[in-house]
Formats: C-alpha cells, structure tokens, sequence
C-alpha cells in the first residue's frame, strides 16, 4: 500500500485543519488537497483554497456563506450543511479523509466516508466517545482503516505496529496534566477562563484546551482508546507526564514496555498518519535527551479532576452513558467560557447529568445522537439552574 494522495480536510481551518496544511506545504508534490470543509471560516477557506488549488468546499453554516462565492475560483463546487459534508466525503477520486471537526458534526460524514472506503484520519475525538461502537463495526464490516491523529493514540498505534495484539497487557495514556496540576482544591474554585485557555505545552482550539484544563480530555481518550484499539477500559490506564515527550505507552504481557517519543506538536502524529505506511523524512531535529535532562510522571489527582472517574462509570453502562458525558460536558464548556459558570462545577453538571439521564440503550448510530440531543437539554436545564 502506498500513502494517500488525494485527501478532503474536514475542518481545515481549525487547529488541526491547520496542523495538517503545513504538513501538506512542506510535501506539496505528495499530496492533492481535492476538498476542505469549515463551520463559519469562509474568507480563511477561500485562502486556503487558493494556496493549495481545492476545487470541493464544504460550509456547514450556510448563512455565512451568502455572497461570498465571489472568494473562490470560478467552477469551485460547493457543499452545504451536513448532508452536503456527506457528499463531500463521497467523491470518487479521494482515498482519504481527515476528519477534524470539533463536536459531533462530523459523525455522520465519517459514516459516509467509511461506506464509501475511504481511510480515515481521525482526529474528532467526540465521534468515537459517542458513537465508537458503530463507527468501528462500520469500518470492521468494510476493511476501512481508521488512523488516530491524536497523539497519545497515534502513539500507541505506533506501538502496536509489527505487535500481536494478543500479546498486549495494558495501554498507559500519558496526560500533560494541564495548568491545573500544582492547585490546591481551594485555587481550583476561582479558575478564570484566560487561566484555562492558556495550556503550559500544547497549543490547540479552545474548547479542548478547557478539556485539557480539567482533564476531561483524557477521558474522552479512554473511551477513544477502548473502541480503537479493542482493549477493555479497565486495562487502560492514565498518567501524568508534564513535558509530554512519551505521547503513550504499550505495556506487553512480558513486562515489557513500547513508548512512544516526539516533541509536543501535532504535526508529527498527522504526518505519522498522512504518509502511513510511509513517513515522512524531516531535516529538523527531534528530541535532545541530553539537554532535556529528565522526563517525570505522576499518578493523575482523580479527586480534583472527577471527569476520568465519571467516564469509567459511563463506560460500564449498556445506554449511550459516554455520548451523555460528552455533550454534557460541551455544554458545560461553553457556560465556562462564557462566564456562567465556575471550572469546577464543568464537571459538575456532567455528573448531574448523569443522575438524570444516562442516554438512550445503545442500539444504533440513531440512538447514540438522540442521546447527544437529549443530553444538550438535560445540561442546560443544569446550568440554567446555576445563574
Ligand atoms: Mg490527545
């Protein structure tokens, strides 16, 4: 198998979208960019359409798109909505998709996307935490390889290669730890929103930056883990590493431990993926163990940060409990950053949520929105109760 070369970026002008074109920008003759997708970005689309000769945009809030064709070249084919994301991802000449649509808009055109055969570069963690069951039987059933862009899985896909699976024991997720990691329980309660937003190693979008701050991020990626990698949540684990150099770890069943070692930037683990099985061949420098000195880890403080323990409860319910979580906690995410409410209650209200209502029995990719939907309702109400 060779690498991709014709490739749609759903979320192009996020985070990762970005990641992504300046991996592409360095190994123009490597790829075809052939569609690019953004919420509300048009003018940043329409750059980047330029640069890199896309001919498929995809909006998904159409209004903001009026009179604004005149930004694009003319004959650019344009998409509209979630149904016009869906035929974004069945164009005849893409081989891969990179999905990096933050929240669950991008679920169903990973759907489309995996009945149409195309590899997918996973980096939407919200479609696997709501719908992993599905997604992953829909890739099963079709022989479509799903390649995880975020780090700690890519790390440990890393890991695994040229590993029988049999042979895994645990899977260790290494977690930066956040802003938060040194605050006593009593600084916890006074967290402004610019304290959270600004993360000590990582620079991403803001809605996982929160994430990161209360670690919720890293429970979303136990459940990540489970549905990608076929390992019982119980047998995955969590610590602490804040100069995230070890991205993740594979324990084998001999004792024996595989990690997984990079600078903090996701340009590595998305080139890992868009030229799989290949790789890129960088000139710049990787990691200096000598002048880095020393890497520390640490158990994760599940008391100050509850979400970790909430979602293992999730993981154990036969509901959609996981999908719940995550919506509960977008939610929650965004009251905190529009000041109605404290960091501390972000996991608060999710765990409220769930005494209330722990998502519809997890039949089908139907069912698992449905409980996202419900869940957003639930949470506000929560919220609402807060101001
Ligand atoms: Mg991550």
């Amino acid at each position: 198998m060779r690498m991709f070369r014709n490739i749609i970026i759903f979320g192009a002008t996020g985070s990762i979208g970005t990641s992504v074109l300046n991996v592409i920008r360095r190994n123009r003759s490597n790829f075809n960019v052939i569609g690019i997708s953004a919420n509300t970005s048009v003018e940043k689309l329409a750059q980047i359409a330029h640069e890199f000769n896309v001919q498929n945009v995809g909006i998904f809030d159409e209004h903001t798109f009026a009179g604004k064709d005149s930004l694009f070249k003319r004959g650019t084919q344009f998409f509209f909505g979630e149904n016009g994301l869906c035929e974004l991802a069945k164009l005849s000449e893409v081989t891969a998709v990179i999905m990096a649509i933050v929240g669950i808009a991008g679920l169903r055109p990973t759907m489309v996307a995996i009945e149409n055969k195309k590899t997918i570069l996973l980096a939407s963690k919200e479609i696997l935490v709501t719908a992993g069951k599905f997604i992953i039987e829909s890739a099963k059933q079709r022989n479509v390889r799903i390649l995880p862009v975020d780090s700690e899985h890519n790390a440990i896909f890393q890991c695994l290669r040229g590993n029988d699976g049999s042979f895994v024991d645990r899977l260790i997720l290494t977690a930066s730890g956040g802003p938060f990691r040194n605050f006593s329980h009593r600084d916890m309660e006074n967290i402004t929103v610019a304290q959270a937003l600004h993360h000590p190693v990582w620079n991403m979008g803001k809605k996982i930056t929160i994430d990161s701050a209360t670690m919720a991020n890293k429970g979303l990626e136990i459940v990540e883990a489970k549905w990608l990698f076929n390992v019982p949540s119980d047998n995955i684990d969590v610590v602490v590493h804040p100069e995230s150099i070890v991205h993740s770890m594979v324990k084998f069943c001999d004792g024996s431990v595989i990690a997984q070692m990079c600078p903090p930037n996701m340009e590595y683990p998305i080139a890992n993926c868009l030229f799989f099985p290949e790789r890129e061949r960088l000139e710049k420098p990787s990691i200096n163990f000598a002048e880095q000195g020393s890497l520390n880890f640490f158990a994760p403080d599940v008391v100050k940060f509850p979400h970790m323990s909430i979602i293992r409860q999730c993981l154990k319910s036969s509901n959609n409990a996981c999908a719940v979580f995550q919506a509960a906690n977008e939610v929650a995410v965004d009251a905190f950053l529009s000041h109605r409410i404290k960091f501390t209650q972000i996991s608060e209200v999710v765990s409220k949520t769930l005494d209330v209502y722990t998502g519809e029995p997890m039949t089908n990719l139907k069912s698992c929105e449905e409980s996202v939907i419900k869940a957003h309702g639930v949470a506000r109400g929560i919220v609402q109760g807060y101001n």
